[in-house]
């Protein structure tokens, strides 16, 4: 069994410590900040076999410098994108093996978000970065519409029981939309008073499993007709392809952020 820990870092940043249970050896995903990981390596004497990056954005990659200060350990990250101090670049197909924390991830391509976004899937768990999000998705501002939706499609190939950890906490927002998309879809709706009620406590609702995203997230149904008819009533043409509607969707929500 793997644990996954989220150490906090800015607003709403989730940067994850991966390890197997009683393993002190740890991945570390998309540290935007060195001093939370640090911090939280030491109090647990934990050892970082590993830095995973998913893309290129400053708060996902800011504390591996200050992190390489501390410990020695390989880099690894998308092959298309300038990553600092990358050691290992990948890209769809390849593995990421971890001898000590004794992990073991897939790279998929899912660009959209950036150009060379990966992710890495192991152990029944999805580390997505910004490409897809609890309820929603990343924001497409270096590839296309079609790009992102083949990236969300590929994930939603994956097991149902697969854990979404993505690097936001952006749930109650995202599904403030979902309602809006699908206003009588009920799984929707108790989502949203579950994660409203989940924050007040203060808490997080980040990882999810991908069979609630393909019932909730309006990103993972651009083939349900419910989500087809809502894309065109928003766009006021006929819309011929999922992707259409993924793209519809995608700047619908945009229009309102
Ligand atoms: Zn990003």
């Amino acid at each position: 069994m793997i644990e996954v820990t989220a150490v906090d870092a800015f607003e709403d940043n989730y940067i994850w410590i991966v390890r197997q249970k009683g393993n002190a050896n740890v991945a570390i995903v998309d540290p935007g900040d060195e001093d939370p990981v640090l911090h939280y390596l030491h109090e647990n004497a934990l050892i970082p076999e590993a830095i995973l990056i998913t893309h290129h954005h400053r708060d996902h990659t800011g504390g591996i410098e200050g992190l390489l200060q501390h410990f020695q350990v390989p880099v690894y990250g998308p092959r298309l994108e300038r990553i600092p101090h990358m050691t290992h670049p990948l890209g769809e197909g390849d593995k990421v093996v971890l001898a000590h924390a004794q992990l073991e991830f897939q790279v998929l391509d899912v660009p959209g978000h950036t150009k060379g976004h990966i992710s890495y899937y192991g152990h029944d768990s999805l580390f997505c970065g910004d490409a897809l999000f609890t309820a929603g998705c990343g924001r497409i501002f270096e590839g296309t519409p079609e790009q992102m939706h083949n990236s969300l499609t590929k994930f939603a190939s994956l097991p149902d029981h697969s854990y979404i950890y993505c690097a936001h906490e952006y749930t109650l927002a995202n599904l403030r939309f979902a309602r809006i998309v699908e206003p009588d879809n009920t799984l929707i709706s108790q989502r949203y008073q579950e994660t409203a009620a989940a924050n007040a406590r203060g808490e997080g609702t980040v990882p999810a499993l991908l069979s609630l995203e393909k019932a909730t997230n309006p990103f993972l149904r651009s083939h349900i007709n419910i989500v087809h008819a809502a894309a065109e009533r928003f766009s006021q043409q006929k819309l011929d392809s999922d992707a259409d509607v993924f793209a519809t969707v995608r700047r619908w929500k945009d229009s309102l952020d």
